[in-house]
């Protein structure tokens, strides 16, 4: 199936010549790597939702089941591929001077995939950090032997390396995605169920500032009234047929 990429045509000969494109991505572009999203179908983790597993609250509680969640996920990000979503970001970068992804994901397939230097506003899984020094390592290769897994230098819990819910995004990148949106002529928010704030507030802050907002999700979101276009199909089609309109290898 074709996609009838009209509403973001005239846009296409600005973008090549270099005013700049912003996208926010979220856990739906790697719905098709095989990754669950929060919402969808297999987002559960034994009958759990995200939202009472993802929080300091429930690592403080009970941190062999939180990280018992992560290794679940690590496993997953593991086996995982970049998808023709990811390739296409990777591939736009090739051809458009001026670009930013910023990403709600975790998972570093946006860098597999090769793109040079997304934004991560939530961190990535496979990092560890500690609790107590701060210390960040990359994830070993394998699940961890014991849990909790504790940091060798000064014995505290590690945890992953990921913003949970109700915690404060790491303000460098906070600040260079709202200012990405701002500048942005063309703004894409792909795959994201956009409740998840301050995220979600993105698109918004890039509509207000004069950008051309699109969104690119098989379902609707609350961004979609403020959406210039709609793109109600999945990522991988969609972000393939822009890269290949604009040329990109
Ligand atoms: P979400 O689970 O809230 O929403 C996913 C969205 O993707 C939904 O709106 C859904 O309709 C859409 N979607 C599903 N399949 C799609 C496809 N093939 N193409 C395009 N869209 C598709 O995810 P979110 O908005 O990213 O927010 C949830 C939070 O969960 C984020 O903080 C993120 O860090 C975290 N998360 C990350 C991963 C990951 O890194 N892969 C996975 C799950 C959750
Ligand atoms: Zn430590």
């Amino acid at each position: 199936m074709s996609v009838d990429l009209a509403p973001l045509v005239p846009y296409f000969s600005d973008l090549r010549g270099g005013r700049p494109l912003a996208a926010l991505t979220g856990a739906g572009v790697s719905a098709e790597s095989g990754l669950p999203t929060f919402r969808g179908a297999g987002g559960l983790w034994e009958g759990r939702r995200a939202e009472d597993l993802a929080t300091a609250e429930a690592f403080a509680n009970d941190p062999v089941k939180v990280w018992r969640f992560y290794e679940w996920r690590r496993e997953k990000v593991r086996a995982a591929r970049p998808n023709e979503a990811h390739l296409a970001f990777a591939r736009l970068e090739g051809v458009l001077p001026r670009m930013t992804l910023i990403t709600q994901n975790v998972d570093g397939l946006h860098q597999a995939a090769g793109s040079r230097r997304p934004i991560e506003l939530h961190g990535n899984i496979m990092r560890d950090r500690c609790r107590g020094c701060g210390t960040v390592t990359a994830a070993a290769p394998a699940p961890f032997a014991t849990l909790p897994p504790r940091c060798p230098l000064c014995s505290e819990l590690l945890r992953p390396d990921v913003v949970w819910f109700g915690e404060v995004l790491p303000a460098g990148s906070w600040h260079e995605a709202e200012t990405a949106a701002e500048g942005s002529a063309v703004f894409l928010v792909v795959g994201t169920s956009s409740v998840v704030a301050p995220a979600s507030s993105l698109g918004l802050l890039a509509a207000r500032a004069g950008a051309h907002l699109f969104e690119i999700n098989p379902e609707a979101t609350p961004i979609a009234p403020l959406a210039e276009g709609v793109f109600r199909t999945s990522a991988s089609e969609v972000m393939s047929a822009i890269a290949n309109a604009l040329g990109a290898r």
